[in-house]
């Protein structure tokens, strides 16, 4: 049976000396990839992420935080002024200091933050990647060692969904995935076992 989980898009536009800084992502758009994301989870694990909500909102880092970019202080700061409801929050920013910010902290607080990118596909399995995290996946190669003898192994992380690098458009899952996605205590709350 589907697991239909409820993701909140919030787009957050930054504010730096009292102007607002770029922000490519629309509704649209941000509607566009959560639906492609949704699609591909969908595909792979029998778990669909529905749009709930867009909205879109102007913040201001904290001291200590960069300014004009989204840092881990950022990050923070903006996961506990835009709290998840129901479901997920997906939050939307123009950039980021490094690719997957949050760390450990996404599982508990159920959100997740995606950078800007202008390639659809690309940003859209780097979200189904990020909402991977949220059902409590690990990266695929996280603590292995690449060794001789090893290549059909890399080949396959690398053709991965949960794989820690550049995403193929394959963006698999094993079996063993989908059973510990759909176990997984975020989706338990939305009927999953
Ligand atoms: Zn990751």
């Amino acid at each position: 049976m589907a697991i239909s989980i409820p993701a909140d898009l919030t787009i957050v536009t930054l504010r730096s000396d009292g102007r607002e800084l770029a922000q490519r992502w629309t509704a649209a758009y941000a509607t566009s990839a959560l639906q492609q994301a949704s699609d591909l989870l969908k595909s792979r694990a029998n778990i669909e992420f529905p749009r709930a909500s867009c909205e879109q909102v102007v913040e201001e880092m904290p001291t200590g935080a960069a300014p004009d970019t989204v840092d881990e202080a950022g990050y923070h700061f903006l996961t506990a002024a835009h709290k998840a409801g129901n479901g997920v929050r997906v939050l939307l920013v123009d950039q980021v200091s490094r690719a997957e910010l949050g760390g450990q902290s996404r599982q508990q607080t159920r959100v997740c933050l995606i950078a800007y990118g202008s390639d659809l596909g690309a940003t859209s399995r780097m979200m189904a990647h990020e909402l991977g995290h949220l059902l409590a996946l690990p990266h695929v190669d996280s603590g292995r060692r690449w060794g001789p003898g090893q290549e059909n192994q890399i080949a396959a992380w690398m053709r991965n969904l949960m794989y820690s690098g550049a995403l193929n458009p394959a963006a698999e899952l094993t079996q063993t995935q989908v059973q510990a996605a759909r176990s997984s205590p975020l989706a338990r709350r939305f009927g999953g076992r």
